[in-house]
């Protein structure tokens, strides 16, 4: 699905627009011009109807060079391996993140609780994915003639980070969990997820000029991304907690 001359969905899961397995997160292709990175990699449970969309876009998954993670969550990260191995692009992860997926640490990523709770089937599994290089605030990522900027803004999760794409015909900002449509966010009970740490990275971002909003489900805006980052924090300003998204 294309969105912008540069950005098109191709993995999108229940909560989107259904266009992959449906554990997944929305997984977005950036095209540099000739190189390709994904943002987010799904599940990993059907990651060859990711690879056919892409091919259904006219490009080849062999010039996919980045695969970009926003945190190691396992409906954005659990992909990671087997797009590697279909691709031979590098993986990139938030800082500890990129040891966990290489370790396959379920439980830094809090996945068998996931489990236990039924956000993924009984047996689901992160496969490990050897050789992830961790990335943090301010790393800049070349695609062709694109660029990413990383910005730490965790919250959601601890090891979480946002892309700035330059060099679209907007900037656009792919922000992963930390907001979605409508101001709503994603708080979960997991040990790292802080409401104090996702207000500042959400006020981090309004100081950032961009476009449009790449979140990692639901509601994609490509032209007023910034009224549902204001919305969420207008909650925060208020001192009370934006809605929740439920997936
Ligand atoms: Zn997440």
């Amino acid at each position: 699905m294309r969105l912008t001359p540069r950005v098109r969905l191709v993995g999108s899961g229940r909560a989107g627009a259904g266009l992959s397995n449906p554990y997944d997160c929305h997984v977005y292709l950036i095209d540099g011009g000739g190189p390709l990175a994904l943002i987010d990699a799904g599940a990993g449970l059907e990651p060859e109807r990711i690879l056919d969309n892409v091919r259904a876009g006219g490009r080849d998954p062999a010039d996919i060079a980045t695969i970009a993670l926003t945190h190691a969550h396992a409906d954005h990260a659990g992909g990671a391996a087997a797009l590697r191995q279909a691709t031979g692009a590098e993986v990139l992860a938030p800082g500890d993140a990129a040891g966990w997926l290489a370790d396959a640490d379920e439980e830094a990523v809090s996945l068998p609780a996931a489990r236990r709770g039924g956000t993924y089937p009984a047996d689901y599994r992160l496969p490990p994915c050897p050789g992830a290089a961790s990335i943090g605030d301010g790393d800049v990522i070349p695609v062709g003639d694109l660029r990413l900027r990383t910005i730490a803004t965790p919250g959601h999760a601890a090891a979480h980070v946002s892309f700035l794409l330059d060099g679209d015909d907007r900037r656009g900002l792919f922000g992963g969990d930390v907001v979605f449509h409508g101001g709503t966010v994603l708080l979960l009970s997991t040990p790292d997820c802080s409401i104090q740490a996702l207000g500042k990275s959400l006020r981090r971002l309004h100081a950032l000029d961009f476009e449009a909003l790449y979140p990692g489900h639901a509601g994609i805006s490509r032209r007023c991304g910034r009224r549902h980052l204001d919305a969420a924090l207008r909650e925060f300003d208020a001192q009370r907690v934006p809605r929740n998204y439920y997936a």
